[in-house]
């Protein structure tokens, strides 16, 4: 095909086209490379290879064509030139992070980032030296008065994971780049389908696969994407946290239907934020995809659908919901998200003297998920008397 037809394509259509060379047999997907090293009948052929001569595979912790594969669809997806897969979405994310700092740095962060990204700017980067201010990042104004001279790193997440805040890309990116500040963004919660930082002028997307993208809660990945610059000056041969063939295979499997299923999960996550709002003893519903959430303008701004992360407050214990998440049927208990199956966890909110309950809402039918959620708040209701 040629690139200039294929760039007008949409993503849906991206996602079940991936461009692999036409050497196996008519194959209809490219075999899984299964292999550590790639061998040559001569030495010419071999240097030739070494000298990095396009198309040519040494070793699978550098390179390897199924894995390739898989990076060249999530590049286009996320509209980057170029992508590199990892073995999770933390060795993506401190791969990027390592790639921006140096001793004597400072990175700014947003308050409810990942906690092991934090932990990992936190605890691990202080040993080299490497400050941090953590903010709210739902105002500039924040995130400005945060920078230093020896800011490096402005690293964002959004929407975060059981707030749903978000930051404003635009906004971030022009000011970072004003500051010659370096800008790294987790995307995992909207997937390339709903949300794409690059095009804000952000500098490098990070993904867990291991969620939305390969879908089947079967395989740990991660993925940064960006420009060929930025994903060059990523040190992965030598941190040498590259995804895996077989992973690469099962995560790919998973972006051909992840459009159909983000839709799916934007419509159940829509249904049942609007039902959570009339439900007695839910007094907040968090979810960016409601007029309701003070994002709401920015939400239908930056993105273009909402995923299937609804968390409410109420001012029930968190004994009481604990209760209410094992009366569920349909919603198992952990932590994750981005499989099949709906699942709940239940947070204590200090402050309030109330409890936070996410709901991860997989594929089952919203009908029943709401009448299974109904049934629990009846039992409660009842209870509470
Ligand atoms: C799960 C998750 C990660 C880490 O990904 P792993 O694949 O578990 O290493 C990073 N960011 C967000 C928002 C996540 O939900």
């Amino acid at each position: 095909m040629q690139s200039s037809s294929r760039d007008s394509l949409k993503k849906s259509t991206e996602a079940v086209h991936e461009e692999h060379d036409a050497k196996h047999y008519g194959a209809v997907k490219m075999p899984i490379y299964q292999n550590s090293l790639f061998t040559y009948s001569s030495y010419k052929q071999f240097i030739s290879a070494m000298g990095g001569q396009p198309d040519t595979y040494i070793y699978s912790r550098v390179n390897n064509p199924t894995v390739n594969v898989l990076e060249q669809m999530l590049a286009k997806l996320e509209g980057g030139e170029q992508a590199r897969c990892f073995t999770s979405g933390m060795a993506a994310i401190s791969t990027a992070i390592l790639s921006t700092v140096k001793t004597g740095d400072h990175v700014i962060c947003i308050d409810h980032a990942y906690s092991p990204a934090k932990h990992f700017l936190n605890s691990y980067l202080k040993r080299f030296e490497i400050e941090n201010t953590f903010v709210s990042g739902t105002s500039i104004t924040d995130i400005e008065l945060a920078i230093r001279e020896n800011t490096s790193l402005l690293y964002m997440e959004t929407p975060t994971s059981y707030f749903h805040e978000l930051q404003d890309l635009q906004a971030c990116a022009s000011l970072a780049k004003r500051a010659g500040i370096i800008t790294i963004v987790d995307n995992t919660w909207a997937t390339p389908m709903f949300q794409n930082p690059l095009k804000y002028g952000i500098d490098m997307v990070v993904h867990s696969t291991t969620k939305y993208i390969s879908g089947h809660s079967d395989a740990l990945g991660g993925a940064v994407i960006g420009s060929k610059e930025m994903i060059q000056k990523l040190e992965y041969t030598s941190l040498g946290s590259i995804m895996t063939p077989q992973i690469a295979d099962l995560t790919m499997r998973g972006v051909r239907t992840l459009p159909v299923r983000m839709k799916t999960h934007q419509d159940t996550a829509n249904k049942l934020a609007h039902f959570l709002q009339s439900v007695p003893h839910v007094r907040t519903v968090y979810y960016p995809g409601l007029p309701s959430h003070p994002q709401h303008e920015l939400a239908l701004r930056q993105m273009q659908g909402f995923s299937s992360l609804v968390s409410f407050e109420t001012d029930l214990s968190i004994d009481l919901m604990q209760e209410w998440a094992d009366s569920l049927r349909l919603f198992r208990i952990g932590v994750s998200w981005g499989g099949y199956e709906s699942l709940v966890t239940v947070l204590s909110m200090p402050e309030s003297s109330g409890s936070l309950v996410r709901l991860y809402l997989g594929l089952e039918d919203p009908e029943d998920i709401i009448s299974d959620l109904t049934t629990a708040f009846n039992k409660l209701i009842l209870r509470d008397r």
